[in-house]
């Protein structure tokens, strides 16, 4: 598949797909990735009629399918920023095949200037937090402009994240301590899609991904948290383990040093467990933290139906959308893609590339899995040049805008697997993660420890808060 240059102004429905090529599928991963992406976009394109109409209202005339119409007068099926943001992320992690704040910023602004991953071609809704923190970022852009001597924004948004942080005046980060809205919970899903085979990165980088755009504690861990029960529903945990007020508990080792805030926490502890739903308290606004609890309670109480969950999220009212798509991540997730009424997927909004990027996600993530290690709380990777060369994968595609299909390369994939083989800190784990892949390595492989070399001197990415 192709992402294409958002100067080209090509509507997602028109992005071509090429299925992503075959990993053994133990688990029905597969279908619960598909199920959380699509999970997203149905609760996003359900509530899009009725965002920001009160309780009250939805309770006279509840919502119970697609519908047209409503705030932006989208067709049924139609999605909106929730959607839009997600999918940025999840072709920023599809193209960089590194977790790449600066990438992502780029390609949100995108969308925000030029429409970019959005149902209708331009950003017609957007909240004020993400605003305000990609307008900064546009600014800050101009630094990196005169840094590195470029002419225009297509250079300047094709450096990467290792480049720019070269750059000690810029900040990718655009938001400041107190910014505790949904918005960074609405596109979450395909960091935890992604890195769901190492919990404790996954967990890490959705509190990164948060801090670009909302700097609040609240903000971060609410998407640490519910990073964590993404990755815990991919790996087949139950409904029963997933909201037990034990979860935080019994998986304490994801999240790091540092302890989530107090108020997630208190979510974590059961706090969404409220049978009576809006009369007790439940509400589905835009501060994080409440929506956090709203699609909680919705998971909790929807009798193992994501058809019942779904609306029921929607009807709660005001970010309808919103409260939807995050219930949607985990409902999706837990249930799978089966789950999801087919006549809903009909009329849902660009299915097919919602699909096509959900598998690129679970065989790239499978791909990355490999290559990414940890030492004194540094998560390092191959270097990105060696795999984009030696690439195991049929697929070679370009940092930046493009992405180009190139046949496979032999001997360099040769190559790239001896790189490998002596370079990893620990290659039995190496060894069983591609043992299906390449059984003619394992023993090879698991007799040749090798210590570091110069070139993991580089993190991709600090694991110190
Ligand atoms: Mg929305």
């Amino acid at each position: 598949m192709q992402f294409p240059s958002p100067h080209e102004h090509i509507l997602p429905n028109d992005i071509t797909c090429i299925s992503s090529p075959p990993l053994p599928d133990q688990f029905n991963v597969k279908d619960r990735i598909r199920g959380s992406m699509l999970g997203l976009a149905t609760g996003d394109a359900l509530g899009a009629s009725v965002e920001f109409m009160p309780h009250q209202q939805l309770l006279a005339h509840p919502v119970s399918g697609m519908q047209s119409g409503g705030t932006w007068g989208l067709k049924a099926g139609q999605w909106t920023d929730d959607t839009s943001m997600a999918l940025c992320l999840a072709s920023s992690l599809i193209t960089t095949r590194i977790f790449d704040p600066y990438n992502q910023m780029v390609r949100y602004k995108w969308w925000y200037k030029y429409g970019f991953l959005s149902s209708t071609g331009h950003c017609f809704d957007i909240g004020k937090a993400t605003r305000n923190a990609l307008n900064i970022f546009s600014q800050r852009q101009k630094i990196l402009q005169q840094a590195f001597g470029l002419h225009n924004e297509i250079q300047v948004d094709s450096l990467s994240f290792k480049d720019v942080r070269k750059v000690y005046a810029f900040d990718v980060n655009c938001s400041g301590p107190d910014v505790a809205g949904n918005g960074p919970l609405m596109r979450l899903a395909s960091v935890p899609l992604y890195y769901f085979r190492n919990p404790a990165l996954a967990v890490e980088l959705s509190g990164q991904s948060a801090r670009l755009t909302h700097g609040s504690e609240k903000a971060i861990d609410a998407c640490r948290y519910y990073a964590a029960l993404i990755v815990a529903a991919l790996r087949g945990e139950s409904k029963e383990q997933l909201v037990s007020q034990q979860f935080y508990h019994n998986h304490r080792a994801w999240f790091g040093a540092k302890d989530l805030c107090t108020e997630v926490l208190y979510i974590a502890l059961g706090s969404y467990k409220k049978p009576g739903g809006y009369e007790m308290g439940i509400r589905g606004s835009g501060y994080i933290i409440k929506s956090l609890e709203a699609a909680l309670w919705a998971f909790w109480s929807d009798g193992n139906s994501f058809r019942n969950g779904v609306l029921a999220a929607v009807n709660l009212g005001d970010d309808t959308d919103t409260t939807a798509a995050i219930y949607g991540q985990l409902a999706g997730a837990y249930y799978g893609a089966e789950s999801i009424l087919p006549k809903w997927l009909k009329q849902l909004y660009a299915k097919d590339l919602i699909i096509c990027i959900s598998d690129w996600l679970y065989y790239f993530g499978q791909q990355s899995h490999s290559t990414v290690h940890k030492k004194k709380n540094m998560y390092y990777h191959v270097p990105t040049q060696l795999h984009k060369k030696y690439s195991n994968p049929a697929i070679r595609m370009h940092r930046g805008m493009f992405q180009s299909v190139v046949p496979r390369r032999v001997h360099k994939a040769k190559n790239y697997d001896s790189y490998l083989r002596d370079h990893l800190p620990n290659p039995q784990m190496w060894a069983s993660s591609q043992a299906h892949i390449r059984p003619q390595y394992q023993q090879i492989a698991a007799n040749h420890l090798v210590p570091y070399s110069d070139i993991f001197q580089q993190p991709f990415y600090s694991g110190q808060r």
